[in-house]
């Protein structure tokens, strides 16, 4: 199908991306008007993690700034973007007989909104959130995005936000340009290789790709949403990167696409 949305995983990076216009929001922006307009947008941040399956019900989603230390102009953002009761409960139909637990307590949080700000500016189409069980191995995430996949012939965008790499520790602060680390570089092109390879088994299983992996993935949080997005994936469908870089030497800004890529 010809018009069937594609899914996305963004790298988001620094909160403060928000209110920049660089390479990486340039990139998103085009990517806003490359694609086919969605009906609205099914979100999976890493900053929504916690020890169950939820998804945001309220008509109106509040802008949650959960992060501590910016520049107070980053606090007064709003991204007023309406919620979708009604894909809520697709999403949970979709997820049966998985419990998903309906929340009105969450919003969007910084990673839907610090890229959605970029992708759509105007605000116009209404986004649910959908929370990370910590508690789950990393194929449980994958079956989620496979369970999730016929929402992309329903207009709905499945847009995951985290980063591939996100090494906080290891992280040049003050040197975004930095060259990045041996590690992450070998890191970033193998999973690139996996994913255009379709080998997803070894993403999954991806504390077996070695010490490259543990030292980009010590933390699973920014790297799950990304397997929600090659769950949503279809055999055979095409993939690109259509935003790339290394930031301050462990955080990879790369872009995933699947699905809907012109070749
Ligand atoms: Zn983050």
């Amino acid at each position: 199908m010809a018009d069937r949305l594609p899914a996305i995983f963004f790298g988001h990076g620094n909160p403060l991306y928000a209110l920049a216009r660089n390479d990486y929001t340039e990139a998103w922006r085009r990517l806003g008007e490359e694609i086919p307009r969605p009906k609205a947008i099914l979100a999976i941040s890493a900053h929504w993690y916690g020890r169950e399956t939820a998804v945001t019900v309220s008509l109106a989603p509040r802008t949650i700034h959960d992060f501590g230390g910016f520049p107070q102009e980053l606090y007064r953002v709003q991204y007023k973007a309406p919620g979708d009761p009604v894909l809520a409960r697709r999403v949970q139909e979709c997820l049966a007989p998985l419990r998903v637990k309906p929340d009105d307590t969450w919003g969007l949080d910084h990673g839907t909104w610090s890229v959605l700000c970029h992708v759509y500016p105007k605000a116009d189409i209404p986004v649910v959130q959908l929370s990370i069980d910590a508690t789950r191995a990393p194929r449980f995430h994958f079956e989620i995005g496979r369970a999730l996949a016929p929402l992309r012939d329903e207009d709905i965008l499945i847009l995951g936000s985290g980063n591939l790499i996100h090494n906080l520790r290891a992280y040049a602060w003050g040197q975004p340009l930095r060259e990045p680390y041996d590690w992450a570089a070998r890191f970033e092109s193998r999973a690139k290789e996996l994913m255009l390879a379709g080998d997803y088994a070894a993403l999954i299983d991806y504390e077996a790709l070695g010490p490259d992996a543990m030292l980009s993935i010590p933390t699973p949080d920014h790297y799950l949403p990304l397997l929600y997005v090659l769950g949503a994936g279809q055999p055979g469908e095409g993939i690109r990167f259509p935003v790339a870089g290394i930031e301050g030497g462990s955080v990879s800004m790369l872009a995933v696409q699947v699905g809907n890529v012109r070749r």
